[in-house]
C-alpha cells in the first residue's frame, strides 16, 4: 500500500467528473487500499478518487457511528434516498483549513458496489448521510465551497472533521 497525495482546491482534475468503475480487478483493488491508507493518515472521514488525482467513481468513508467506527468502500456510489434537512459545518481534505455551514439531509441511503463488484445498499444519518452527499458530489467535480451558506474562522475549528 501506498499514501497517495490529496489534490488541493485550484487543481483542475477536482472539478472533472469521474467514470464509473467497470472493472474490479487488482488495479481497483490496490486504489482502494492506497485510499484506505490516505484517509487514515488524514485523520479525515472521508476520501474520494479525483481527490488523489484518479478520476474514477470510489470513494471510501469512515462510519463514525458504528463502534468502533468502520471504514466503507464504496464503488460507483449513488444517494438514492434522503430525508430531513439541517445545517452542519463542513471542511474537506481538499480545502485545508477551511470551514462552513451547509445544509445536508439528517438520513441518507447509498447504493455502491463493493470491490468485487457486488451491489448493496447502506444507510448513514448525520455526519454519516452528510459525508455520502460530501464525497459522491465529488465524483462529478463538486467541492462543499459551491454549497457553504457562511463561513467559520479556522480558528474557532481546530481539529474538525475533514471529508
Ligand atoms: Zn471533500
Amino acid at each position: 500500500m501506498a499514501l497517495r497525495k490529496i489534490l488541493t482546491e485550484g487543481d483542475e482534475q477536482l472539478l472533472k467528473h469521474s467514470r464509473k468503475v467497470e472493472k474490479f480487478d487488482n488495479r481497483l483493488h490496490t486504489l482502494i487500499d492506497d485510499m484506505r491508507e490516505t484517509l487514515e493518515n488524514s485523520g479525515g472521514v472521508g476520501l474520494a478518487a479525483p481527490q488523489v488525482g484518479i478520476l474514477r467513481r470510489v470513494v471510501v468513508l469512515l462510519d463514525v457511528n458504528k463502534e468502533p467506527e468502520e471504514m466503507v468502500e464504496l464503488v460507483n456510489p449513488e444517494v438514492i434516498e434522503q430525508k430531513g434537512s439541517e445545517r452542519v459545518v463542513e471542511g474537506c481534505l481538499s480545502v485545508p483549513g477551511v470551514y462552513g455551514y451547509v445544509t445536508r439531509p439528517t438520513w441518507a441511503k447509498i447504493r455502491a458496489q463493493d470491490r468485487f463488484g457486488n451491489w448493496f445498499e447502506r444507510e448513514g444519518e448525520g455526519i454519516v448521510a452528510q459525508c455520502f452527499c460530501h464525497e459522491t458530489e465529488h465524483l462529478d467535480g463538486h467541492l462543499f465551497t459551491e454549497k457553504v451558506e457562511e463561513y467559520i474562522d479556522p480558528e474557532a475549528m481546530q481539529g474538525g472533521d475533514e471529508e
